[in-house]
């Protein structure tokens, strides 16, 4: 048994650090604030399954002006980081190719096919089966175009064992009677579900995990030096093993190994209303207008967008407005007073794929992040992942397409 250091106290770190503690490993978790806000908390409580389609696809490149153009549409791009943004984008491009499509998406298929599998027992040890709401998502279409495009997405997840059932707008509005007249196709995925807040599973997890003996420590990685990771205020932390967790910063660390990942921070947005005056009884995807609308605890989250303008400049809270507006368009009467605004760093590699293995160079640092729009979805898996690489098992799926070293 090992000490392991994890970087990383969102979903997928403490999702590692719990499988590695389980197998009897002395784990220790960092983070530049273990408690505060990050992406694993704010997101869009989905539990994905279906997301196995990656975002790179052909046609794509096609559709990317307008949507820039539009102040409500779901991409934005700032020009200031555009030079730091072309390595990804030039391989997010080569990507979207219908040979890639494919093979990506059965790679993330073997993902989501475990996910109840190590979802469920993290729910259950945290005795929040409660939280999970097993009904389904509903795509949702104004235009037959909108719909046809991506009947080949559909049916490529169908031949992944992925349920999706085609819907008149009539029959999606018996669903979900909130939803405008403008909706006149839907598709259900009944195998979706979502949580009643992705926030309290990782809060409760890092507090189970600290009175099981998992020491939380606070601190900013400033370098990894030999078998040590020094802190930004001057701390030597020691490990035998490292695993990299840290989300959207994942690549600068990585770096410091040498290895290369071609990973960006997909920055999303989104407006929880506490009293949205409709109600949903499932997550609703706008898929033309690529935002969602989830019935949380809190209120309904309205979220989506994509913005690239790195790690470090400020958020622009307007495109949370957009998002909450757009909803007005397509659930009439809905209230967006009194939302609350959050931006987070969705971390998403060029090819959607996450890096899940260990780095071609050091046998003993581990890479668990890159999981883009799916973090909460394929967490627990990726820590089963990790402890069975850890403990040189066989792993429960194939790990070779997740390698860093598709990158370098
Ligand atoms: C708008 C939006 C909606 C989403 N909806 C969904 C959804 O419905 N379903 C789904 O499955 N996923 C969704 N996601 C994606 C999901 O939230 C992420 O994939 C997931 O949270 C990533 O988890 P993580 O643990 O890798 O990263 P994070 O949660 O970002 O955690 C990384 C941690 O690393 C720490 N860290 C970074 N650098 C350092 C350093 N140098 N030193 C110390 N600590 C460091 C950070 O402080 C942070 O706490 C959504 C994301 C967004 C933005």
């Amino acid at each position: 048994m090992s000490r392991i250091l994890v970087i990383g106290a969102g979903i997928v770190g403490l999702s590692c650090a719990r499988a590695l503690h389980a197998d009897g490993h002395e784990v220790t978790v960092l983070d530049r604030d273990p408690p505060g806000d990050k992406c694993s908390f704010g997101n869009a409580a989905g539990i994905g399954v279906t997301e196995i389609i990656p975002a790179s696809v052909p046609g794509l490149a096609r559709k990317v002006p307008g949507w820039l153009f539009d102040p409500l549409g779901p991409l934005s791009l700032r020009l200031t980081h555009f030079p730091r943004l072309v390595p990804w984008l030039l391989r997010f491009l080569k990507e979207g190719r219908w040979e890639r499509v494919e093979a990506i998406t059965a790679s993330l298929a073997t993902l989501s096919a475990r996910t109840y599998d190590d979802m469920l027992p993290l729910l259950a040890e945290l005795d929040l089966m409660g939280d999970l709401h097993k009904v389904g998502a509903l795509w949702v279409y104004e235009t037959r175009a909108g719909l046809d495009a991506d009947l080949r997405f559909h049916q490529l997840r169908r031949r992944h064992g992925l349920v999706c059932e085609e819907l008149t707008g009539e029959e999606a509005r018996e669903l979900e009677p909130a939803l405008a007249a403008s909706i006149r196709h839907a598709i259900m995925t009944p195998q979706w579900s979502h949580v009643s807040d992705p926030k309290r599973i990782v809060d409760r997890l890092r507090l189970a995990l600290e009175a099981r003996g998992v020491a939380m420590i606070k601190g900013e990685v400033a370098g990894i030096s030999g078998q040590e990771v020094v802190t930004k205020d001057g701390r030597h932390l020691p490990f035998e093993r490292l695993v990299v967790a840290a989300g959207a910063w994942s690549g600068r660390l990585a770096r410091q190994i040498g290895d290369r990942a071609l990973i960006e921070s997909e920055r999303g947005y989104n407006t929880t209303l506490p009293s949205p005056g409709v109600s949903l009884s499932r997550e609703v995807i706008f898929a033309e207008r690529a935002f969602v609308a989830t019935p949380i605890e809190s209120g309904l989250r309205i979220g989506g967008a994509a913005e690239f303008a790195g790690l470090d400049a400020a958020p622009n809270y307007a495109r949370s407005d957009a998002l909450a507006e757009l909803g007005r368009r397509f659930l009439p009467g809905l209230n967006t007073q009194g939302g609350t605004r959050w931006m987070g760093h969705r971390p998403t590699t060029a090819d959607s794929l996450p890096v899940i293995g260990r780095s071609p160079r050091r046998d003993d640092v581990f890479y668990a992040f890159g999981h883009g729009h799916t973090g909460l979805t394929f967490g627990p898996t990726t820590g089963r992942l990790i402890a069975e690489l850890v403990a040189g098992r066989q792993t429960s799926v194939d790990v070779t397409p997740f390698a860093i070293q598709r990158f370098s």
